[in-house]
C-alpha cells in the first residue's frame, strides 16, 4: 500500500507545484485591484458600485 501512498503523495506534490505561481498571479492581482479600488473608494457612485457588485455577488453587507 505503500506505493499507492507515494502516488497521492507525488500527486499532491505536483499539484502544489503548478498551483503556487497561479496563487501568486492572484494574490498580485488580488493586491492591484485592492490598490486600485483605494484609489477611487471615496467616489459615491463607485461605492455604490462596489456595494451593488457586493449584493450582486450575493453578499449581505447591512
Ligand atoms: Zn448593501
Amino acid at each position: 500500500m505503500s506505493a499507492t501512498n507515494d502516488t497521492v503523495h507525488d500527486r499532491f506534490e505536483r499539484a502544489r507545484t503548478e498551483l503556487s505561481p497561479v496563487q501568486a498571479a492572484a494574490a498580485v492581482a488580488l493586491a492591484a485591484s485592492l490598490g486600485f479600488a483605494l484609489l477611487f473608494v471615496q467616489d459615491p457612485l463607485f461605492h455604490d458600485a462596489m456595494h451593488n457588485f457586493r449584493h450582486a455577488a450575493g453578499v449581505t453587507c447591512h
